[in-house]
């Protein structure tokens, strides 16, 4: 992403509804963004890949080519670039289909503008807050190295997300004490208020954690769950 810009955040909007997309590139603009737009997956797409992008809002409903296939091929050139999904449902399915394919977090329709301006806000935040913090860290037989998103382990990669790093450096930081799933969604999402928001967001994410540092994701030794409490990393037994 060699084509930034300082100064001002570069946001790219795809989204088909255009008194949507008219709206957030409004507010987005009046907040000190500098948006562009596009309204169908193709030219989204085209433009995402083209670069020079600090965030992307994406769509899932697109004519065209759906959400899912552009966070994917996203993915397969920049495992970096932020991605917040709009879902029109709230089904599990999507969220956790827009998770796995790699987006950073997901807006349910319909939204406050507010909230959406918050996620992309905290969501710019943590990305730059990463690649500023982490050198490699040690996880059990695991070495993690945080530029790259991958973790080695006997000469094998395994690769990880962005979020899945920030929960184990949190987690990592806090080695005395359980934390509890909201504190995650506070301060590894960065939600102001998630007195209203679904802690299994949480939950989906520790069980992809153990499938790629355990070796027996089902017996957790290193990614616990400490009952009526939350999760505490036992890296060090
Ligand atoms: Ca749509």
């Amino acid at each position: 992403m060699g084509k930034m810009k300082p100064g001002k955040p570069q946001l790219l909007i795809i989204e088909d509804e255009e008194p949507i997309r008219q709206g957030l590139a409004d507010v987005f603009v009046f907040n000190g963004y500098e948006v562009e737009t596009a309204a169908d997956g193709e030219s989204g797409l085209k433009k995402a890949l083209g670069g020079g992008f600090h965030l992307i809002i994406l769509d899932i409903m697109l004519p065209g080519l759906d959400g899912f296939s552009i966070c994917n091929r996203i993915r397969e050139v920049d495992r970096y670039l932020p991605i917040i999904m709009l879902t029109a449902k709230t089904s599990e399915e999507d969220i956790i289909k827009g998770l796995r394919l790699g987006a950073d977090d997901y807006v349910a329709k319909p939204f406050s503008i507010r909230q959406l301006l918050a996620r992309v806000e905290a969501v710019l935040r943590r990305s730059g807050k990463l690649h500023r913090d982490m050198s490699s860290f040690q996880l059990g037989d695991l070495l993690i190295h945080p530029d790259s998103l991958v973790g080695t382990r006997k000469g094998k990669e395994i690769p990880f997300t962005r979020r899945e790093l920030e929960i184990l450096l949190y987690l990592s930081a806090h080695p005395e004490t359980p934390v509890s799933r909201q504190e995650l969604l506070r301060e590894v999402w960065g939600y102001a208020n998630v007195d209203f928001i679904e802690t299994r967001t949480v939950d989906i994410h520790m069980a992809k954690l153990r499938r790629k540092i355990e070796s027996e994701p089902s017996q957790p030794q290193i990614l616990v769950t400490v009952r009526g409490e939350g999760y505490q990393l036992r890296a060090g037994t």
